[in-house]
């Protein structure tokens, strides 16, 4: 038996994978990883996949780098953990002043929690919180764009809209009100992404505009609805959902947890709008893919709403037991070293500018509506039919095959859904990109023309995905 089987066999008497249909791994091999390497992963018998998807979104700069690595070993030696409330240290300390100083200006307060979903979690309650401690008790609904994603826990959820990961919890969510997507693949024939995502502005405009008084928040992803299939949209819908939320008094949480740490071309995708949300979440990228954590960065005036005698009970009682580890903080402070050092931002603009050229070929595919990019991040919508858009049924699960294509050619593409993407680490090279062209065509082809029979289940919703 080969090591890779022997650890599979292992794996599989005693884990739960997440976001898996476990049953799939009768066919589909789970495969173990011994080592990782810049864009590379190792399994045990020595094949090499490139990880195209950045793990999850989450590696920005190679797996092992020698970089992150020291800093974490220094940490290490030095305090690895410290409950957070009542004490302090140094790379705490030193991640909120960077954090601080390189988001836009307003946002000067950092909330630390160990994952996305909580950082999340976090913006909500605290912006529930301040309207109640501000006179204002009715605001407390929350808005959503739809085929948004913002995590998994249940008031996470309930500010998303993919199906597949929450239509069977409906009756534990929050009631939330759900305002059309600008998402610019379904824009009309010849418009342009601007003119599209202005246009769709007016159903925002007209849910707060109703709706303003009970209305907390609202959440968006910026610029790119991750999960949700990579959908996109252009900056000015944020410039006009500021000047909305200005108006009527809601506050604006932007997650950025996937998007941020230059994936859209710059550090984070607010500034391409020019605003300051009231709420920024940040995670995945934040420790270079390393360690969990998120922050949460907010307004003085939020922060001046919660602060007052302990008697009052303003205080914003909400804790993670892992709230600021410093090992985590060493490594986000590792990252953004690099970023500053390397001038990352400026660099990717040749690596995006290859990635357009060497996916560009794909828009003429008879199976593939649209090739569309946003910074780093280039994503293609495979279809059963081009010219109406229609979608292959998700149980047909073409991805799968694209997935399966990808693995023995040596990269993690992992499609969500139909929609086959590029994420990688911001250490990719230009011919490991071509690679990943190459790869992503044949897939596409081998997708195109595989026959399926699936078993489908009654009343599945039309929009379900494919887990990432
Ligand atoms: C991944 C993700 C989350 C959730 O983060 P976790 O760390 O997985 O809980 C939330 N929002 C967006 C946009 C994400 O991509």
């Amino acid at each position: 038996m080969s090591l890779n089987d022997s650890w599979m066999q292992r794996d599989l008497a005693v884990l739960w994978h997440p976001c898996t249909q476990m049953k799939d791994h009768e066919q589909l091999p789970v495969i173990p990883i011994r080592r990782g390497d810049g864009v590379w992963l190792e399994d045990f018998d020595g094949k090499r996949y490139l990880d195209a998807v950045s793990s999850w979104w989450v590696n920005v700069f190679g797996h092992a780098n020698q970089r992150i690595n020291q800093r974490i070993k220094d940490q290490l030696d030095q305090l690895e953990h410290v409950m957070l409330a009542g004490f302090s240290h140094q790379p705490v300390v030193e991640l909120s002043e960077r954090l601080v100083q390189i988001t836009p200006p307003g946002l000067d307060r950092v909330f630390y929690t160990d994952n996305g979903s909580t950082g999340i979690e976090v913006a909500l309650k605290m912006s529930f919180h301040y309207w109640r401690n501000s006179g204002q008790p009715n605001k407390q609904r929350f808005v959503t764009l739809t085929n948004s994603y913002h995590g998994e826990t249940v008031a996470a959820m309930s500010v998303g809209d993919v199906a597949l990961f929450t239509d069977t919890y409906k009756p534990l969510l929050l009631d939330t009100f759900k305002v059309p997507s600008p998402d610019c693949y379904l824009r009309p024939d010849g418009m342009s992404w601007e003119e599209h995502s202005r246009n769709m502005f007016a159903h925002m405009g007209q849910t707060l505009a109703d709706h303003h008084r009970e209305i907390a928040a609202v959440i968006v992803e910026p610029l790119i609805q991750g999960a949700g299939g990579m959908r996109m949209y252009h900056p000015v819908y944020l410039q006009l959902l500021r000047e909305a939320c200005d108006r009527y008094d809601v506050h604006l949480i932007h997650d950025e947890i996937a998007v941020g740490f230059g994936r859209t071309g710059t550090m984070f995708a607010c500034e391409q709008a020019g605003i300051t949300p009231d709420f920024l979440c940040l995670s995945k990228a934040l420790t270079g893919g390393y360690l969990p954590m998120a922050a949460v960065l907010t307004t003085d005036k939020l922060y001046q709403a919660f602060y007052d005698d302990y008697s009052t009970l303003r205080a914003f009682l909400h804790s993670h037991t892992y709230t600021g580890n410093p090992l985590a903080c060493a490594a986000a402070l590792a990252t953004l070293d690099i970023f500053e050092q390397d001038r990352v931002i400026e660099a990717n603009k040749t690596l995006a500018a290859r990635m357009t050229t060497a996916t560009a070929h794909l828009a003429d595919h008879p199976q593939v509506a649209e090739v569309r990019q946003t910074g780093m991040a280039v994503a293609i919508e495979m279809v059963a039919d081009k010219a109406s858009k229609t979608p292959y049924p998700w149980q047909e699960r073409r991805g799968l095959k694209v997935y399966q294509h990808a693995l023995q050619r040596g990269a993690l593409l992992r499609p969500l859904g139909s929609v086959v993407y590029f994420l990688p680490p911001y250490t990719i090279t230009e011919e490991q990109i071509d690679f990943l062209a190459e790869v992503a065509t044949e897939g596409i082809d081998i997708a195109s023309r595989a026959s399926v029979s699936v078993a489908v289940a009654p009343g599945a919703p039309a929009n379900f995905h494919d887990p990432g």
